[in-house]
């Protein structure tokens, strides 16, 4: 008899006719005899609408009352996930975030998960209780609700699966596993057995998002199996039918390169004319944490006199108005500040690369053989990554997928 936490995404509760197969899986866990407890996202595209109404309202809106709002979709749907056990003879209760509770940090918007008490929801299973726990939310020391992050539900469930010692956190979602890269993108991609926390973790981090990120990182920690299934096929959690993520010795084979990840949801920055001199970089990096923007790629250049450089960084699309906002300090006064949202980034991610020469150059070599440009690279141990136009995201995708042997035959 295993602990097991199942979570379903938007669109796997979509409607009450998904809910309803959704809780069938649960059930059928239940009468293996296994104890479940259930996360679930709100229904598709709810968690969109209630962010523009944000929006629509004001675009510098308080982000606790931002909370407030977005984390509402995950009640609805908690409770509908309650109904439909108790209708199948399940004994089932919902919980919100504060209920738990699931304290998090202070960062409304993006917050962390702190602690979770799990004590109450080990009571229950005795009683053979399936815990529903709305995702995505928490709440504060102070009493306040939080939001994890689009996405987020996935790092409740991991989170989940850790207070409660779960054999294994099962996320429910559109695909049956992960992917060499996005199956939406390039019809060629190949379904992975097995993937290591590791390379999974480049590949969320880049964007492949079909697991958060900071759920791959807490399940790599705590040392939790993710299993990436569908909700659509017939198949169960327990049958192991999708990708497990795992630790990498628990792998036969490495391939060089497991997989083609992307992201459109970047900006470039490109400082012009900053002073070459000490402080200069902290002091911009600073005032860039100080707002709690996520800085990505940077790229400082030779400073051709000695007096002046110029430096290029990446950060979130959606925080492009925070981070002008950010520099405008005094060391920047005579820089000419640059920024371009039409660009895509590019990544191809793989344990073997440790071990392998020629990864680069055969990103590099595709790349031309198409035309696309490379404007940015960095590369770390086992990833290379490019920024390009995004016009060209995927024609890059594709011919990389294939350049790599990954195509299926
Ligand atoms: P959910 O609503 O269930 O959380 P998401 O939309 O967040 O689902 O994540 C699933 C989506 O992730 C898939 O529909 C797919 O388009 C996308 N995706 C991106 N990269 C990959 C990949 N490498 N493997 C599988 N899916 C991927
Ligand atoms: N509903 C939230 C979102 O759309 C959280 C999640 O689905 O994981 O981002
Ligand atoms: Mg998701």
């Amino acid at each position: 008899m295993a602990c097991i936490v199942a979570k379903f995404g938007g669109t796997s509760v979509a409607d009450i006719e998904r809910i309803e197969r959704a809780a069938d899986k649960v059930a059928a866990e239940v009468k293996r005899g296994h104890k479940v407890a259930v996360v679930v996202s709100a229904m598709s595209g709810v968690t969109n609408q209630l962010v523009q109404y944000c929006n629509d309202l004001s675009n510098s809106h308080d982000e606790r009352e931002y909370d407030t709002v977005v984390s509402s979709g995950e009640q609805v749907t908690a409770g509908l996930m309650a109904i439909a056990l108790q209708k199948r003879g399940v004994n089932a209760r919902s919980w919100m975030g504060w209920q738990v509770p699931i304290i998090c940090s202070e960062v409304h918007g993006k917050a962390r998960i702190e602690q979770i008490d799990g004590t109450r929801m080990l009571d229950r299973f005795k009683e053979r209780e399936v815990a529903v726990l709305a995702g995505f939310q928490g709440v504060t020391e102070g009493g306040r609700i939080t939001t994890l992050g689009r996405g987020g539900s996935d790092t409740t469930a991991v989170a989940l699966a850790a207070a409660l010692n779960a054999e294994r956190c099962d996320i429910y979602t559109d695909v049956d596993g992960v992917y060499t890269t996005d199956p939406r993108v390039c019809k060629n991609a190949k379904k992975i057995d097995k993937i290591s926390y590791e390379e999974m973790l480049e590949l969320a981090s880049l964007g492949a998002k079909v697991l958060q990120v900071r759920s791959v990182e807490m399940a790599y920690k705590r040392d939790i199996p993710i299993q990436v299934l569908s909700s659509f096929d017939e198949a169960i959690g327990s049958d192991l039918p999708g990708t497990l993520v795992t630790r990498e010795e628990d792998i036969m084979e490495q391939e060089i390169v497991n997989g083609v990840a992307f992201t459109k949801d970047e900006a470039k920055v490109t400082l012009f004319n900053v002073p070459d001199s000490p402080g200069v970089a902290a002091k911009v990096f600073d005032a860039l944490a100080q707002q709690n923007i996520n800085v990505d790629m940077i790229v400082q250049n030779i400073s051709e006199d000695g007096a002046v450089t110029d430096i290029t960084f990446t950060v979130p699309e959606n925080e492009l108005d925070k981070t002008m906002n950010a520099l405008k300090i005094d060391d920047l006064k005579g820089a000419q500040i640059r920024t371009d949202a039409n660009i895509t980034k590019i990544s191809v991610v793989g344990i073997g690369m440790r071990s392998h020469a020629g990864v680069a150059q055969t990103m590099f070599r595709t790349l031309a053989n198409k035309g696309i440009n490379i404007q940015v690279i960095s590369t770390s141990e086992i990833k290379i990554s490019v920024i390009v136009a995004k016009e060209y995201l995927e024609l890059a995708v594709r011919s990389l997928h294939s350049a790599y042997g990954l195509d299926q035959e």
